[in-house]
């Protein structure tokens, strides 16, 4: 099998890249874009193909994605992630019943949306004959990594701030990886792995700065699209780290216009961080192109706290030519939100996938957002990756019952 795969292109230079390599930034230090023949794609490919695919849930855009060989693709058994509307909670959050809508990337394999990209970029690796990878980590991006490179049979280092989530550093390494903890943030992880290229031999597979990952999370736009049956909604709200998942979505909705699979208006993309780390916010609100290192980043929405984030002119990009906005939201609000949500709709987002259903309510305050747009949320891993309340109503099997405390 071939692909569609023209070149690769420095994000910032525009520079052109043989695709078929091993790559990691531009010359420029950038991310790199995939490229393919759109018209021969579109000449070649029908959306029928994609719906009759009987591959596992995001391979089944497959003939859009970068992997040449089907024996490349490392999966995990992945699945098409569930539309869920919010009803009971919606009102609360200033919104109508069934107009907000969680995406559940919780549901995929090691809990979060990560999967996507490290799935892609992890069989690109396996492609090129990699076998040493190495990545810095909140969570659940180590959780990928590793549980997809052992499934490739791969070796994977994965070094963390050393308050990361107690539950992901576990996960971590149980599945296979040397884990090591750091006390630092994520960008001084990221300055160890790239520092010790040279040394060991690994592969960096940091957040953008290798191509596939962004081709991985392209398949949530893919995916939603497919889902509302080759529509976009009005607005979605994306839990802004490094951004991937934004950039990706946006390149996404890009190809299918030039496919001419979808038409119209494109949705205003909302980047969403914490009051606590909120680079993106302060440099769109500033009208700048770049976001300078955020200082003292706090946050308990682990998945965001990213100080810097190399693909930041990107994020900001696809947020102003959306005509979206960028939104921070407090630690207080997120945990709130997350609690009503759950127990009036019986849905767990995590703190991330919370933090959009915040950011949502403060948009419908100011007018960014109206009641009857179609909103997707992302929730981009399971709320049972997080800590939660502590429950304090024992019941006493020995003593008589006073059942009608159970009435109401
Ligand atoms: C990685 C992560 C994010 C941020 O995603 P990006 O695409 O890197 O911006 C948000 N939430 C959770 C739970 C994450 O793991």
């Amino acid at each position: 099998m071939t692909n569609f795969v023209t070149h690769l292109e420095c994000s910032l230079t525009g520079k052109i890249y043989e695709s078929g390599k091993v790559h990691g930034l531009s010359e420029a230090g950038r991310p790199l874009l995939v490229r393919y023949d759109l018209d021969r794609m579109r000449a070649e490919l029908r959306k029928e193909d994609i719906a009759n695919s009987k591959a596992n849930g995001f391979w089944r855009y497959a003939p859009m994605l970068p992997v040449t060989k089907p024996e490349s693709r490392i999966s995990l058994g992945e699945v098409m992630t569930p539309l869920m509307p919010l009803h009971a909670s919606a009102e609360k959050l200033g919104g109508k019943a069934g107009h907000i809508i969680v995406k559940d990337e919780g549901r995929l394999p090691t809990g979060s949306f990560k999967a996507r990209g490290l799935a892609l970029a992890v069989s690109m690796a396996h492609e090129f004959g990699l076998d040493h990878l190495a990545i810095p980590t909140n969570g659940n991006a180590g959780a990928a990594m590793a549980a997809y490179a052992r499934q490739a049979g791969m070796r994977a280092t994965v070094f963390c701030p050393s308050d990361t989530p107690d539950i992901n550093i576990r996960e971590i390494q149980l599945q296979g990886a040397d884990t090591y903890l750091v006390n630092g943030l994520i960008n001084d992880c990221g300055k160890i792995v790239g520092e010790g290229k040279d040394a060991v031999g690994w592969f960096d597979i940091s957040t953008l700065k290798e191509p596939y990952r962004i081709e991985g999370k392209k398949t949530m736009g893919l995916e939603l699209a497919e889902q509302l049956g080759w529509t976009l909604p009005d607005v979605i709200f994306y839990p802004t780290g490094g951004g991937t998942g934004l950039i990706g979505m946006w390149k996404a909705f890009a190809e299918l216009k030039a496919l001419g699979w979808i038409s119209g208006k494109m949705p205003r993309m909302i980047a969403v961080q914490a009051e606590g780390c909120a680079p993106i916010v302060k440099a769109f609100q500033d009208g700048e192109e770049h976001a300078p290192l955020w200082q003292d980043a706090h946050t308990v929405a682990a998945g965001i706290r990213v100080p810097i984030a190399v693909g930041d002119f990107l994020i900001l990009r696809a947020v102003r030519e959306s005509g979206g906005t960028a939104i921070s939201v407090s630690d207080d609000h997120i945990m709130s939100v997350r609690d009503n949500i759950a127990s009036d709709d019986g849905i767990l987002l995590c703190p991330e996938g919370a933090a959009t259903a915040a950011a949502y309510q403060l948009a419908i305050e100011t007018g960014d957002v109206k009641p009857d747009e179609k909103a997707i949320l992302f929730n981009c891993a399971t709320g049972l990756k997080y800590p939660m309340p502590a429950v304090i109503s024992p019941l006493d099997k020995d003593q008589p019952i006073d059942y009608s405390r159970f009435q109401n």
